[in-house]
């Protein structure tokens, strides 16, 4: 149980940071969002959380991560409303498909910021107290491209595996400490906008839902399925829990069998 425990999940108005988030909630977390959406859109998602949560209301911060002064004022307003910090889910991240020679240059700079940076901000933030109290969870949702590549994904891949790397010295420095550090590598997971994909592919290739899902989307995943969000909270969750201390600086696959392949 987390009863009496606090979390911010970064980019939780959807998709996998709200399934966390939910979980978390569910466990008896107190929780603060964030993440951008239609004012209903974000109405829903608390809602969802208040319900699992035992009606308890989360917080949303509205904090834009690409910016640094605004992820170190939503762990502050975190720390203030909550009381502290004892788990931070850095989970939010953009993508931008393009050949490296034709990259734009501030797409480039945004996945870097949002994906990568903010990471670092976050974690920096909120170390204080998780020293003070001597425990904390951090957990960085990196992405099978946290070890792996694929073309046309130069900024995210880089971004992740620097996630990745970021969450090895995290660890290193706090392993003697209650405070620790992992990654979770998913593959494709089922999100709204990952699965309008398929229709997408289905009607340029001229090929069926099932062979679009299957050989093209995921090609590169051997079980054939998508990840579900609930396999990657369940995957959070048990790090929130007991007798994980010495599960730190792990990147924790959870892809079909992708990066194994
Ligand atoms: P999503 O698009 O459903 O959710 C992204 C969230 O981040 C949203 O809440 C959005 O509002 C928020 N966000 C975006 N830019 C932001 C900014 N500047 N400041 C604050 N919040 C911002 O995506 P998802 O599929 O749930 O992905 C969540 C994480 O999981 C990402 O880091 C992604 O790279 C990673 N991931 C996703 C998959 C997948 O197949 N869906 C696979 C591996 C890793």
């Amino acid at each position: 149980t987390l009863i009496g425990r606090t979390a911010i999940i970064t980019g939780s108005t959807s998709g996998i940071g709200l399934g966390i988030a939910t979980t978390l909630a569910a466990a008896g977390a107190k929780v603060m969002l964030n993440g951008f959406g239609k004012p209903e859109d974000i109405e829903a998602a608390k809602r969802a959380v208040a319900q699992a949560g035992d009606g308890i209301e989360p917080h949303h911060s509205a904090a834009d991560l690409s910016k640094p002064v605004e992820v170190r004022a939503m762990v502050a307003e975190a720390e203030s409303l909550l009381g502290q910090v004892d788990i931070l889910v850095n989970n939010a991240g953009i993508q931008f498909t393009s050949p490296v020679q034709d990259f734009p240059d501030e797409k480039w700079d945004a996945v870097i910021a949002i994906n990568l940076s903010a990471v670092f901000h976050a974690t920096k933030a909120v170390l204080p107290g998780m020293r003070r109290r001597n425990w904390g969870r951090i957990i960085n949702i990196a992405s099978a491209h946290g070890l792996v590549g694929s073309p046309e994904k130069v900024a995210y891949v880089a971004a992740k595996h620097g996630v990745v790397g970021m969450t090895k010295v995290t660890a290193i420095e706090l392993a003697q400490t209650g405070v620790t550090c992992n990654a979770i590598c998913p593959g494709f997971v089922r999100t709204p906008l990952a699965e309008v994909q398929v229709g997408a592919i289905a009607k340029a290739k001229g090929v069926s839902e099932e062979s679009a899902l299957k050989d093209h989307l995921l090609a590169k995943q051997p079980s054939k399925r998508w990840v579900e969000v609930e396999e990657v909270a369940r995957m959070a969750l048990y790090i929130c829990g007991p007798d994980t201390g010495s599960l730190t600086g792990s990147a924790l696959s959870i892809d079909g069998g992708w990066v194994a392949s």
